[in-house]
């Protein structure tokens, strides 16, 4: 249960830090996940809006109101600490994806641990994201 809940978490987190230019209305966030096809069961409305409110809470996603409508939209907090964690760049469409920091050190760590290679921070991983693999 827990661990379902994570994984959620962890796809709405990856679908914003790949779109980290923009905001989307929880809505778009619905849709946008369902077309990126990422594998993990995109969470209903009600879920969702409790997924931000914590990440909003945490200050990892940003809430804003979307012109003079009453409509709050969300986006990534891009910190300038671009510095700490990998990046990952489409081939097919250019969408440049911010990986988590946690997941990019452990990378690191793994192939600075052969003794044989040090990973610079600011690699960025080429290949294909999840709408453009298929
Ligand atoms: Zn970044
Ligand atoms: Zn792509």
């Amino acid at each position: 249960m827990a661990v379902y809940k994570t994984a959620q978490r962890e796809a709405l987190l990856g679908f914003l830090r790949c779109n980290s230019d923009k905001s989307f209305t929880v809505r778009e966030i619905e849709q946008g996940m369902k077309n990126s096809g990422s594998g993990v069961t995109v969470p209903g409305e009600s879920t969702l809006y409790r997924l931000i409110k914590e990440l909003v809470e945490s200050g990892e996603v940003r809430r804003t109101v979307m012109g003079n409508s009453r409509t709050f939209v969300y986006q990534i907090v891009n910190g300038s600490d671009c510095g700490h964690h990998l990046h990952m760049k489409c081939k097919v469409c250019g969408k440049l994806c911010h990986m988590d920091e946690q997941e990019s050190r452990e990378i690191m760590e793994k192939i600075r641990s052969n003794d044989l290679f040090e990973v610079d921070s600011s690699t960025i991983l080429i290949g294909k994201c999840s709408v453009c693999k298929d």
